[in-house]
């Protein structure tokens, strides 16, 4: 994909910035080259391969992140490089998992999914789960999803990262003050609205500091390169 300009930035920053999680993945998603018409039901891996694509397109290919060791609280500096933060394509989009006496076809959770299900609601872990049964057996019956015990569901998660890899990354990480080994979640969405969220304010700061000091508009700004900007920023500064 094109990288977007920072005008384009700002444009996809201003759309997000007010929809609910998922909502705002989706939105990032189009940004980074998804077809707005059908990113809802693409397995949430997929999905965030587009978020990848945005943010190395924007971004760069090198990937800073502060993680804290749970062992001793140590705050940790990370650079990751795509392939830590890339997983493998699945060698089928889809599993068959047997459990419990049941054998469950599955396919992975989407946007959709996720959109359907209230987090906060009780049953919400069940709920998605059945969502991603395709057909259900037992001793060769067809079994209604709704009948699958939670037996049979707890042996679900697994097969679902399993079918789609991306959408469950996680990072191997080892303290250097304390020696503690532990896999972290890294959730691309997550990192990618707060990166940009920085970047959209720091721009707007620019504009701002800019517009009050020569009195451009924001078009004006934005057409200085920024390497200029910071110059003219500087002497802004100096002269405030
Ligand atoms: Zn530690």
């Amino acid at each position: 994909m094109a990288a977007l300009t920072e005008a384009g930035l700002l444009g996809t920053w201003e759309a997000a910035q007010a929809l609910p999680a998922v909502r705002r993945a989706l939105a990032l998603a189009v940004a980074g080259g998804a077809q707005p018409s059908t990113v809802v039901d693409l397995a949430v891996g997929r999905r965030d391969g587009f978020l990848l694509a945005l943010r190395e397109s924007c971004f760069g290919p090198a990937w800073q992140a502060l993680v804290t060791c749970p062992a001793c609280g140590e705050e940790l500096e990370l650079e990751l490089s795509g392939e830590d933060v890339r997983a493998p394509a699945p060698a089928v989009p889809a599993a068959t998992v047997t459990a419990a006496g049941y054998e469950v076809d599955l396919r992975p959770v989407t946007s959709r999914d996720l959109l359907a299900v209230r987090r906060d609601a009780p049953d919400a872990r069940r709920r998605l789960l059945q969502r991603c049964v395709v057909a259900a057996r037992q001793a060769g019956r067809e079994v209604a999803t709704a009948e699958l015990p939670d037996a049979a569901l707890d042996a679900l998660p697994g097969a679902l990262s399993t079918c789609d890899p991306q959408a469950d990354v996680r990072l191997s990480l080892d303290c250097v003050t304390c020696g503690h080994h532990w896999a972290a979640p890294f959730d691309v969405a997550t990192y990618l609205w707060t990166e940009l969220d920085t970047y959209a304010r720091r721009l707007m700061h620019e504009v701002h500091a800019l517009a009050l000091g020569y009195g451009w508009s924001e078009s004006d700004v934005l057409a200085v390169s920024p390497a200029r900007r910071r110059y003219y920023l500087e002497l802004a500064g100096s002269t405030a």
